[in-house]
């Protein structure tokens, strides 16, 4: 188990062979069979952009690769925000709203489908990406599970209801996150609105707005009638200008699922968000314990789509078993690779099982005793 032919290797990684790399480590003039011993075979797969797992098992997985240091050179992409708050404050009528107005920006004859996530075009052609699943239970789900894709998180406050419970644990999840805010005083429609005294307890809990020389945006909206969405759009895009949110198009596809189910006639079906890189039609990636050819790809108003670049979020089908939303999405090579690091991390969750249960057997026992 720590040793694994060249041949084995070559296939692995999906070359036909590496001979430079290996002189590069000093081994010269060796046979497909040759056997390389564990820290041989992850340098040359390093050498591949892979990072091997170096144990007694010798497995392979897939990362995220290391990011540039500059990167300013790489081109802007859309924020993605998601929209937090107190229970009925309009989390999703907001979002309601919002997806209506992507809609009639649209191309005509595309069904909107909840995927999970859309994606808003402003005049200015900026867009920006929403994740349309409101809740902190989701937002920290994802967070728990590795997915860190949430670039701008939207407060939305009741103007007539004010700091909730739930408000507040919204600002702990965005401060914990390190995800910046900006805070938007909903249901200004309504004529008990008061949105000075919503201002006034943010900033006693902690919320540094910009009417007090903070720097959080706060923005007066109705989600219901649509005023002042233009404005929230506007401090969404200046935020993010401030945050110089950029990823490479040109490398493997990185991702985050967002959500995930069966349907039927397509079988497991999910909706990826892109992070880095393009994901292709016939790409094969990785999430969590399950593997995927991308069979096709559709947006949210059920367009094909044939490649997705940084921040947007399509539908993918083609999965082996149903993805978990929050898993990270990794490109393989190929197949082969998908197939062994499916395998590995099978193995290895598998492994951790054994030794929960073994602690609780010993537990168990301690305690008869
Ligand atoms: P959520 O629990 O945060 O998703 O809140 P909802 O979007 O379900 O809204 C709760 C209630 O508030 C619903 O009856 C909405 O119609 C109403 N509501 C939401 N936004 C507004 C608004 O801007 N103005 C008014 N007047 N009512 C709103
Ligand atoms: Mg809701």
């Amino acid at each position: 188990p720590d040793a694994i032919s060249v041949s084995n290797l070559a296939k692995i990684i999906g070359v036909a062979s590496f001979e430079q790399k290996l002189q590069n480590l000093g081994i010269e003039y060796v046979s497909h069979d040759h056997l390389l011993n564990a820290e041989e075979a992850s340098l040359i797969a390093m050498e591949y952009n892979l990072n091997p797992v170096v144990n007694s098992e010798a497995a392979i997985d897939l990362f995220s690769k290391p990011k540039p240091v500059d990167m300013s050179k790489y081109p802007l992409r859309s924020p993605v925000v998601a929209i937090l708050g107190h229970v009925d404050h309009g989390k999703t009528t907001l979002l309601d709203t919002l997806r209506k107005s992507s809609v009639a920006a649209g191309e005509a004859g595309g069904i909107t489908q909840h995927i999970g996530a859309f994606s808003v075009t402003l005049p200015s052609e900026r867009t920006i990406t929403f994740l349309d699943t409101p809740g902190h239970a989701a937002f920290s789900a994802m967070r728990a599970r590795g997915a860190h894709v949430t670039d701008i998180v939207v407060l939305v406050v009741a103007a007539d209801d004010g700091i909730m419970p739930q408000t507040l644990e919204a600002i702990k999840h965005a401060k914990d996150a390190g995800v910046p805010m900006i805070v938007a005083i909903n249901k200004i429609d309504r004529h008990n609105a008061n949105s000075q005294k919503v201002r006034e307890s943010l900033l006693a809990n902690g919320v540094e707005l910009e009417e007090y020389g903070g720097e959080t945006q706060s923005v007066e909206i109705s989600g219901l009638t649509g005023q002042g969405l233009d404005q929230l759009e506007e401090a969404i895009i200046t935020l993010a200008e401030l945050s110089d949110l950029r990823a490479e198009v040109d490398i493997e596809a990185e991702g985050a699922v967002i959500e995930s189910q069966m349907e039927k006639g397509k079988g497991y079906v999910a909706t990826i968000l892109v992070k880095r890189g393009t994901l292709k039609q016939g790409d094969i990636i990785v999430a969590g314990t399950t593997w995927c050819k991308v069979r096709m790809m559709t947006n949210e108003k059920s367009q094909i789509i044939k490649n997705a670049l940084p921040s947007t979020p399509v539908k993918v089908i083609g999965w082996k078993e149903l993805p978990v939303a929050g898993d990270e999405v990794f490109q393989a090579t190929d197949e082969e690779l998908a197939k062994i690091v499916v395998a590995n991390r099978k193995l290895k969750s598998s492994r951790e099982q054994q030794l929960k249960d073994l602690e609780v057997i010993n537990e168990k026992r301690r305690q008869r005793k």
